[in-house]
């Protein structure tokens, strides 16, 4: 098995809704990302995937849907305040963690017909969730 992966960087703002600590305030993160794919076999150039795929594909999704947007909770009341504003809200089925951005990202890549083996999510330099199937 080869694999093969590329960093991808993104801003994004979060609250987590019905938590007790400081991160159920509205706040932002710079976001650091790594999409591992894995292949067996080499195409005819000697790749598992051209990293230029990989920023096209990964990347452009990256920036046009989840650069400098706001994640929250699909339950969350501040949702319909923010989309009645015009803010762009991206809701998710639960609380927008490091784990379930992670598991996004994942589920989007595979969607993509990428053999993508896993996705570690760096919400802040000391502090990262993976997921992997
Ligand atoms: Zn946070």
């Amino acid at each position: 098995m080869f694999t093969v992966a590329r960093d991808f960087s993104f801003s994004y703002g979060h609250r987590l809704y019905r938590y007790e600590g400081k991160c159920r305030r509205l706040h932002g993160h710079n976001a650091e990302v790594r999409v591992e794919i894995g292949m067996d076999e080499l195409d005819e150039h000697g790749m598992a995937l051209d990293f230029v795929n990989l920023k096209e594909i990964v990347g452009r999704w990256i920036d046009e849907e989840l650069d400098h947007r706001v994640f929250l909770a699909s339950g969350d009341p501040l949702a319909k305040v923010l989309v009645e504003a015009g803010e762009p809200v991206v809701l998710l089925s639960g609380n927008p963690t490091a784990e379930q951005l992670a598991k996004t990202i994942f589920d989007y890549v595979a969607s993509q017909g990428l053999n993508v083996r896993r996705v570690d999510f760096w919400e802040t330099k000391n502090c990262h969730a993976t997921y992997s199937r």
